[in-house]
């Protein structure tokens, strides 16, 4: 085993057997004095309070340090910036507000999910003239949606990246799509907590009459179903929860055609499954030393 990681996992086990110690566990606190990240957090969450002379408020009593974090989102509402799931409700919205129209969608550059992804909110749709607004500086964007191969980089930098007021923060920020919408082996856990999230909701399912013309979808259909992104909205209907394009189960199952849109996180429809399947290792017939090398490997990967 290598020197470096060996010293690392000594390092949590000592970690590990402190905090599980019992008479330690009834310290609330066991990082803040010592962790150098706490100490930058501390220096710059808190700021004095600027206090304005003033006799009548003399004694009145007020804390003398403000949190910088709680003045920020008065000041800014709307700008979570880490906000999955502020960004899968902006990029529902938009994608429901124009289901009904034909728009020529960039994949790269203009579509829904990048818009939302710069804090962009759905507001009307017109004869292909996209309007949203801001969910901090209320700024609005028009955007004309039949350009065909116009869509592309400059648009961006044009209108979606300038339209912001200059002080919102959302003109310099984006939410990081590639890290954190694209399904990556860190945020893997998210997928799995969707999947039994389904599941569960499937267990007081929609009914299905004798008389249905659907056939009915097996477990393993739901699954798979799942598994491909999606969730169930009706007897046989399903919607994305990445892109939220609605299909036909049946038609999915049978491999007819890819619903996703092309930007959609699922797009690849094996790939969650692959990796899924890869990340569960069943060390079954190896004895300890064997599972710890499959533990290091796993580490090393990561
Ligand atoms: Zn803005
Ligand atoms: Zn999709």
């Amino acid at each position: 085993m290598d020197e470096k990681l060996q010293g690392r996992l000594n390092k949590v086990g000592e970690e590990l057997k402190w905090i599980l110690e019992p008479s330690k566990t009834s310290r609330k606190v066991r990082f803040s004095a010592e962790s150098p990240c706490d100490k930058i957090l501390k220096k710059w969450k808190y700021r004095p309070r600027e206090t304005l002379s003033n006799r009548f408020l003399a004694h009145a009593r007020r804390c003398p340090y403000e949190n910088v974090v709680l003045t920020a989102r008065k000041d800014y509402p709307g700008f979570n910036l880490h906000s999955y799931d502020d960004l899968m409700i902006r990029c529902k919205k938009l994608q429901d507000g124009t289901r009904e129209q034909w728009l020529d969608w960039d994949d790269v550059w203009i579509n829904p999910i990048s818009i939302s992804s710069k804090g962009w909110d759905f507001k009307t749709l017109q004869d292909g003239h996209l309007t949203c607004r801001c969910v901090t500086c209320s700024n609005t964007l028009c955007l004309q949606l039949k350009l065909g191969s116009q869509l592309n980089k400059r648009y961006w930098e044009k209108y979606v990246s300038s339209e912001h007021s200059m002080d919102c923060p959302w003109k310099k920020n984006q939410f990081d799509l590639k890290n954190e919408y694209y399904v990556q082996p860190w945020n893997l856990i998210r997928e799995l907590e969707r999947i039994s999230r389904s599941k569960e909701t499937r267990s007081t399912p929609i009914r299905h009459e004798k008389s249905s013309r659907f056939p009915r979808l097996t477990e393993k259909d739901t699954f798979e179903l799942h598994v491909q992104g999606y969730e169930m909205m009706g007897e046989d209907l399903v919607q994305c929860t990445g892109c939220y394009k609605r299909a036909f189960a049946q038609s999915i199952l049978q491999n007819e055609i890819n619903f996703h849109a092309k930007w959609c996180k699922y797009y690849d429809c094996e790939k969650l499954g692959k990796m899924l399947k890869g990340s569960v290792v069943f060390p079954v017939n190896k004895n300890i030393n064997g599972r710890l090398k499959l533990l290091e490997n796993y580490f090393e990967n990561m």
